[in-house]
């Protein structure tokens, strides 16, 4: 992500420049979203310009559904490609599958896999400084075409920035293949993007944060697209995949704007990533920021009914029972949320909330019972 220069705003400050703003973005070039997609891909690295050396990072089953086939459709285009088999997004493994892609000498990347192969994708492709096309099977949460990354470790989940796609192969028929709950959780995770507005415009008001209208305003069409469709997002049914994808994908482009991930990330993910903490068996990123965001809408004092709504009409859970997780283990992250990322400013304030007031939010939102 090319941030804001700021020589040229100190210029400004300090001179009679009328405007010295600067701001740079970085987005995928080529989107192609669709039943069958994936025949595009050969076209789509000719397009780019990439030249014949490149590498296809998948992971062991997801190479068996597409990656695999997207090798074929390389070669069958004339590109020489080698096939990296990835396992858990961990840094060590981004070492691995890094050093597997230098040694073959590609020139390009391109992950075909559900979210942490696209992570480990994205982050080799920064550090190789080579381009990258995102070709997913599922959409669990809204990483797809951000430049936003997930690696674990043995203890914690950290967040890091890795390359921008610069193309991105949403193959409906590809897609729909995946369980369902996947695309539930990526649908919960957009809808989150509610409170993470609400955070943010909080965040500006207190505390004179940057703000971007045109990127609030991408990740709330986002999710009112998708709490607007949430009855026609159902198992088994490719148009699901077209209906849900497209905001999916908005929101990664919202993070784009921003030059952070402010606009798709506030309390909800503050929750969720403590709830990745404190949990023995953490469940689905979307599905616990969906979660998350009906307690934060209570404390903005929000219509949260109507994001329970959605998500209990999607399929997405709604409580600590079907997240998998325990009623404590639900109070302890709300109570320590605050803390994850002191530097994001949302809701939950500087001192988090107090043990009673998480039982009592956790109840009357019915999370725990
Ligand atoms: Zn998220």
């Amino acid at each position: 992500m090319v941030e804001a220069r700021p020589e040229r705003q100190d210029l400004a400050a300090g001179s009679d420049f009328p405007f010295g703003k600067a701001k740079g973005m970085v987005f995928p070039r080529t989107v192609l979203v669709g039943h069958g997609v994936i025949q595009e891909l050969g076209a789509m690295c000719h397009q780019f310009g990439f030249p014949t050396q490149g590498a296809v990072v998948t992971g062991p089953r997801t190479a068996e559904l597409a990656g695999n086939r997207a090798t074929e459709i390389l070669a069958a285009d004339g590109f020489q490609v080698r096939t990296v088999i990835a396992h858990e997004a961990t840094g060590l493994e981004v070492d691995r599958v890094g050093a597997e892609v230098r040694a073959h000498q590609a020139r390009f990347v391109v992950g075909v896999g559900g979210g942490s192969k696209i992570d480990i994708t994205k982050v080799v492709a920064a550090r190789l400084g080579i381009p990258f096309v995102s070709l997913p099977t599922s959409a669990a949460h809204d990483g797809i075409s951000s430049p936003r990354a997930s690696l674990h470790d043995s203890e914690s989940v950290t967040s890091t920035v890795g390359a921008v796609p610069m193309g991105v192969l949403a193959d409906t028929a590809l897609i729909v293949q995946a369980p369902y709950r996947l695309l539930a959780s990526g649908c919960a995770d957009v809808v989150s993007n509610v409170t993470a507005i609400l955070d943010w415009r909080l965040a500006v008001r207190l505390r004179s944060e940057e703000y971007s209208s045109t990127a609030a305003n991408l990740s709330e069409y986002a999710a009112h697209e998708i709490i607007d469709h949430a009855a026609s997002i159902k198992p088994n049914l490719e148009e699901s995949v077209w209906i849900a994808i497209r905001p999916i994908l908005v929101a990664g482009i919202a993070m784009s704007v921003a030059g952070s991930s402010r606009p798709c990330s506030g309390s909800e993910h503050l929750f969720s990533h403590a709830l990745d903490r404190v949990s023995s068996h953490p469940s689905l990123h979307g599905e616990q920021c969906g979660v998350g965001a009906i307690m934060m809408m209570y404390l903005h004092g929000g219509d949260w009914h109507r994001l329970k709504n959605a998500l209990l009409t999607i399929g997405a859970p709604t409580t600590a029972q079907e997240l998998g997780v325990t009623n404590d283990e639900v109070i302890q992250a709300l109570v320590m949320a605050h803390a994850i990322r002191p530097d994001r400013y949302t809701i939950l304030g500087d001192n988090g909330l107090t043990r009673e007031a998480a039982e009592r939010l956790a109840s009357v939102t019915g999370v725990i019972q």
